[in-house]
């Protein structure tokens, strides 16, 4: 069976004394031991927030670039995560997608090289309000599946999120049952296209507008597998989400 998955999303969000707070907390927390957490704060504060956090939780970059090194100002390497002891990195978030237009196809290359150095991904896909009005929902998710299946050939250390963008930050959780019924299909695709091997191992995460309160109900779905947590994760009720299944 897969083992539950819960990260933190911090997205452009801390400062050095707040996250040495809730460092603080979440070593003191009482944590379903049962339960793989994952965090991510911005860039600058990893390598702090890695050396100070307790043992059983990893740390995740919330991006890195494709490339090893160069003439890429302002971007990160995933041999650089992999260097300062980070070992995982979210990718394809909505955000990088709809804010800095990365492409399906930069996500794949992202995934590919982040995975060749050694680093877990949390590959993100989702589709956009307007997609799911006109029933689009599975075959967005279908392709933006497609570019990153397209370029991993070892599935052991990727993890799925689906993220619906119009539930993400907008207290608009999807139901257990739209949230079921996409990672469901997420599973065949993954059946049919890559391997039942794989469609049986890989974790599928929600993400959007988790929080305390519907995080166990959530939970109970067959295909959930865990939960990506934006807002929620800055707040003492984190424990209570990655506590879900307890
Ligand atoms: P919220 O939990 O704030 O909706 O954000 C979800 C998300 O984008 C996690 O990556």
């Amino acid at each position: 069976s897969r083992k539950f998955i819960v990260g933190g999303n911090f997205k452009l969000n801390g400062s050095n004394e707040f996250l040495t707070k809730l460092v603080e907390d979440l070593n003191k927390g009482n944590l379903d031991s049962n339960v793989e957490i994952v965090v991510s704060p911005p860039f600058v504060y990893l390598d702090k927030v890695r050396q100070s956090i307790r043992k059983d939780i990893a740390v995740a970059g919330q991006n890195c670039y494709l490339k090893s090194s160069g003439a890429y100002t302002g971007e990160v390497a995933a041999e650089m995560l992999k260097d300062i002891g980070i070992e995982w990195v979210i990718l394809g978030h909505s955000e990088r997608r709809e804010i800095f237009k990365e492409t399906d196809e930069e996500i794949g290359q992202k995934v590919a090289h982040a995975l060749k150095a050694g680093l877990k991904v949390i590959a993100c896909i989702g589709e956009k309000l307007d997609e799911r009005v006109n029933n689009k929902t599975n075959e967005v998710v279908e392709r933006q599946l497609k570019a990153i299946a397209d370029s991993v050939s070892d599935w052991t250390n990727v993890v799925i999120a689906y993220e619906p963008v119009w539930a993400i930050g907008t207290g608009k959780v999807a139901t257990p049952q739209q949230a079921q019924e996409v990672h469901k299909h997420i599973r065949e695709w993954l059946h049919k296209n890559v391997s039942p091997n794989v469609a049986e191992k890989t974790r599928i995460m929600y993400g959007g507008s988790v929080n305390g309160g519907n995080a166990a109900t959530l939970s109970k779905e067959p295909d959930v597998d865990g939960f990506l947590v934006g807002g929620a994760s800055l707040k003492p009720e984190f424990v209570t989400i990655c506590n879900a299944r307890a």
